[in-house]
């Protein structure tokens, strides 16, 4: 079976609507599709809810603006009559119960995960509701599916949930069975799931990868198409890097390492259900059907010159904390780790020294990082400095641990251009190298390592 995920970037209008059902009606297989919401509405649905708190008054305008962008694909892209009928009443249904929930943030003032979740999820709902009608309009038998309603249970972490992978494979395989045999194509909801008591809840942004992934595990798929409105994954970002090409192939880990600091390709977790299992992932371009986009495959492949892609996060920023004995202090990590997580921040990095532990954190947590870890200030640390102005390099390629002399080269190309590098880590990831260099420097030194590798 083949699981087909289309992107907000492919959904944006009645003609690329009427791609997508191009595309599916070219396969072979009736296969499973998930799809994220429309291009731009998470974010307008987001905005919604930020000026439902502000006063009623805000919410008309904005139902108002989700249905007609709605509206418009549905007009064009779905010829039958009956069936766009039928689709903007269902639409409708749903559109009133965003507006419900938008009146009950006006009126408590209060925005909860629970309600920012459930607001978010209709943006899926929509595109696969109407996705659906795309494809019936178009002759193939096809059915809208929510994902909390097939059991896509996940835990208690409302706004970067993980599925159950388990229990979300029993909870569907009845479906899966039954829509395979009757040759139905269904389009399921990517981006959110509910917990064991019902909240829904959401993989964080772009998270419909990741949901993509997760129905490829509970169905036992053997491929997985990413499709995007992109080639795939890059050497560089074409954006800095004039000389950038596409990569062939990646191996999971790979891809995983790229998609967490910097690639904006997939969602960094979409790898993660996949890990031991024997899919193949290809991402795909919309307007490039014929493309072999970047392949991702379990197994490793070793390129001559190792390194595949260098990529770099302007996102982060450095936590150093200070003391002469942090290298002897048992338990430290723990209660740094303890401290941050419950401020809800994540950890990308540690390095450490006998005098100094540095974290990595996203810039935007730096400030409440340094709040949350003050406490610990006067034992055993004695300083905590923030360095938000810095950009984390990754450079990645199988076998890069095993080279002899790669590290040499990649500082010497970076020395070259005169730059100070703060920190580095090799040796953490069999597939990675990172450092750390002051944000300014970033162009210069993404072009001279993909210049020495890469071209
Ligand atoms: N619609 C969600 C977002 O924009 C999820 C996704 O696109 O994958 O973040
Ligand atoms: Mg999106």
């Amino acid at each position: 079976m083949k699981i087909m995920k289309f992107g907000g970037g492919c959904l944006k209008n009645d003609e690329s609507f009427l791609q997508v059902a191009k595309i599916i009606a070219s396969e072979k297989d009736r296969p499973f599709v998930v799809v994220s919401a429309i291009n731009g509405m998470t974010d307008l649905l987001l905005e919604s809810v930020l000026n439902a708190q502000k006063g009623e008054k805000n919410i008309s305008g904005a139902i108002g603006d989700i249905k007609e962008k709605h509206r418009a694909i549905v007009e064009k892209a779905i010829t039958d009559q009956a069936i766009r009928k039928e689709i903007y009443q269902k639409m409708e249904t749903m559109i009133e119960k965003v507006g419900k929930l938008l009146t009950g943030i006006s009126y408590t003032g209060e925005i909860t995960p629970a309600v920012r979740s459930h607001v978010l999820s209709y943006g899926e709902r929509l595109s696969a509701l109407i996705l659906s009608g795309v494809l019936r309009s178009k002759s193939m038998d096809s059915v809208p599916i929510e994902s909390d309603k097939i059991g896509m249970v996940t835990d208690k972490n409302l706004e970067n949930a993980t599925v159950i992978l388990n229990e979300f494979r029993n909870n569907f395989r009845p479906a899966v069975q039954s829509l395979s045999n009757n040759k139905i194509i269904p389009v399921i909801t990517g981006f959110f799931g509910c917990t064991s008591e019902g909240k829904i809840s959401t993989f964080g942004r772009n998270g419909s990868d990741y949901s993509a992934a997760v129905i490829a595990f509970a169905t036992s798929a053997s491929e997985l198409e990413i499709w995007k409105d992109v080639d795939g994954f890059m050497s560089a970002d074409p954006k800095i890097v004039k000389n950038a090409h596409k990569i062939e192939r990646l191996s999971y880990y790979e891809a995983a390492e790229l998609s967490y600091f910097g690639a904006k390709i997939l969602h960094p977790r979409t790898l993660e259900p996949l890990m031991g299992l024997d899919i193949s992932v290809r991402i795909k371009n919309l307007f490039d059907p014929e493309g072999r986009g970047t392949e991702i495959l379990p197994e490793a492949h070793e390129k001559d010159d190792i390194i595949k892609s260098v990529t770099y996060n302007r996102g982060i920023a450095v936590v150093r904390i200070h003391g002469p004995g942090v290298g002897y202090k048992p338990g430290i990590i723990a209660q740094i780790g303890h401290l941050l997580s419950a401020c809800g921040i994540n950890i990308y990095s540690i390095l450490t020294s006998q005098t100094c532990i540095n974290l990595l954190v996203d810039k935007k947590d730096a400030s409440s990082s340094y709040e949350a870890l003050k406490e610990m200030k006067g034992g055993v640390i004695d300083e905590i400095n923030l360095e938000k102005d810095v950009t984390l390099i990754a450079v990645v390629g199988e076998g890069l641990l095993k080279k002899k002399g790669l590290a040499a080269r990649i500082f010497t190309a970076v020395s070259k251009e005169n730059v100070n590098v703060k920190m580095i880590s090799t040796g953490a990831s069999e597939v990675a190298s990172y450092f750390v260099v002051h944000q300014d420097d970033t162009e210069k030194v993404v072009n001279a390592v993909h210049r020495e590798f890469l071209e």
